[in-house]
């Protein structure tokens, strides 16, 4: 589904570049749930922002789904980004609308127009991580496992393949946190959804994961099943 095929990043700065990810070589199975772990600046977000085109790379080539995102034009971009929903740490919803409104803008961007058909498939979506009574309410009013319930809604608003979660559950309490990624296991089952987690916590990659990257200084130390990795290492 993902492939990473010796992909490296520069970060322009003042001076010399900085290699945020040096050559990596990188394979994710659909329908995985692929965990990235590693200390602060290891290079996680920016591998995992490589996969959905937040950053370009620098050089190498990335295929998701059989197509090379390395050399796509802004249109077929906007396109392939409509098959990649994002989770975030922080929500990043949108303050002055609604949940419903939250969750309906991505298909009125995607150029969905009849006001039925697009309340209709957020009634769905609404329904999928259960939070419909609260469709009308502000993000202020929620707490935050109903937050990143929004967000995956929203995430899923396109029906994507992949969905990238960038530390995802790192704002909530643990027994929120065991819910969410329940939700996800979930999804990821009835969907045949890939999932790309960025993580520092082992309960997370225990629960959720399939196999992990470990990162360290831009590069992959170790890659393999969680029981290989943390287990037997
Ligand atoms: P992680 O997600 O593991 O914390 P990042 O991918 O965010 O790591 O960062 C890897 C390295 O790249 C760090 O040294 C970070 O400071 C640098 N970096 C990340 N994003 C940018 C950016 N937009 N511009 C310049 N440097 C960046
Ligand atoms: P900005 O221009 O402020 O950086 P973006 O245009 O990247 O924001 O994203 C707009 C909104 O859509 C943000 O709230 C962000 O959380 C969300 N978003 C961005 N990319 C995706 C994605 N691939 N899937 C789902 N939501 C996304």
């Amino acid at each position: 589904m993902i492939k990473f095929e010796q992909v490296y990043k520069d970060y322009p700065a003042s001076g010399n570049s900085l290699r945020a990810l040096h050559p990596t070589d990188l394979a994710i199975a659909a329908g995985e749930v692929f965990g990235l772990v590693g200390h602060s600046g290891a290079g996680k977000s920016t591998l995992l922002r490589l996969i959905n085109r937040l950053e370009a790379p620098s050089g190498g080539r990335i295929w998701v789904d059989g197509e090379d995102i390395t050399a796509l034009d802004s249109s077929a971009l906007r396109r392939f980004r409509q098959q990649v929903g994002m989770i975030f740490q922080h929500f990043n919803l949108l303050s002055s609308k609604t949940v419903a409104e939250n969750v309906a803008l991505p298909l009125q961007l995607s150029g969905m127009q009849n006001p039925a058909a697009i309340a209709q498939r957020v009634d769905e979506l609404l329904a999928r991580v259960a939070i419909s009574a609260q469709a009308d309410q502000y993000p202020a009013q929620l707490s935050g496992g109903q937050k990143q319930r929004v967000g995956i809604a929203r995430a899923l608003a396109l029906k994507p393949k992949i969905l990238l979660c960038d530390e995802a559950t790192s704002a909530l309490d643990p027994q929120t946190t065991v819910q969410v990624l329940q939700l996800l296991r979930e999804i990821n089952l009835e969907l045949g959804l890939t999932i790309v987690l960025i993580t520092h916590e082992m309960d997370v990659i225990r629960r959720v994961c399939d196999r992990v990257a470990v990162m360290d200084g831009g590069r992959v130390v170790e890659q393999g099943e969680v029981v290989q990795v943390f287990l037997h290492p």
